[in-house]
């Protein structure tokens, strides 16, 4: 994957507020998100093509067959999976990428391009995000005692990011990324 582009991964418990900061982010002109395929059901208000691509797990399979994806994992019970095509393409027009994605997939793309800026969103506390997540209100109790049990197994997992933004507030957290990335660029890395 030869490139000038800048491949900023971005990962954090659920109920982190990630995906909040990540919009916060997006305001940006320059950067481009990775719209996700993912096998779950979508939650709450969710759209196909805008939160996620949701697909069917036969579908998704078939993706990893044709070498559709640059990473894919698998979170609880389902897939979820960066499609190839839009990040070359945007990595190739010289856009930072972002990746919201999982501890696994971070870890894969680590490996495909050691280049890549990788930053990991920590809750306040414990609590707080249990709070946040329980807000929420799109998930069953199961679901989100699983979250908050994988939730605790990623929290150590931040040693391996290159950098810890702590999420205390949004637009504190959002602005911290781009300063982080900003001086990237500047470096011409
Ligand atoms: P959620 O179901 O809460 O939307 O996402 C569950 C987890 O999957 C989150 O940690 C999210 O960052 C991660 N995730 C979303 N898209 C991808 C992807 O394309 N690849 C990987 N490896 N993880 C993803």
């Amino acid at each position: 994957m030869a490139s000038e582009g800048i491949l900023v991964v971005i990962s954090g418990p659920a109920g982190t507020g990630k995906g909040t900061v990540v919009a916060k982010l997006m305001e940006d002109d320059g950067f481009r998100l990775s719209i996700s395929a993912t096998t779950r059901a979508p939650r709450g208000a969710e759209q196909d093509g805008v939160q996620y691509h949701f697909l069917t797990k036969e579908r998704f399979e078939k993706l990893i067959s044709e070498n559709g994806f640059i990473e894919y994992a698998q979170y609880l019970d389902n897939y979820y999976g960066t499609p190839r095509r839009p990040v070359e393409q945007w990595l190739g027009e010289g856009r930072a990428v972002i990746l919201e994605i999982e501890v696994q997939g971070c870890e894969k793309i680590k490996k495909l391009r050691p280049d890549c800026i990788s930053i990991f969103i920590m809750p306040p506390s414990f609590e707080e995000l249990e709070r946040r997540l329980r807000n929420r209100g799109t998930e069953t109790e199961d679901k989100i005692l699983r979250r908050l049990a994988r939730a605790k197994e990623e929290m150590p997992l931040s040693e391996g990011y290159d950098y810890v933004v702590v999420n205390d507030t949004v637009d504190r957290c959002a602005e911290e990324i781009k300063e982080i990335i900003r001086k990237l660029k500047a470096a011409d890395r």
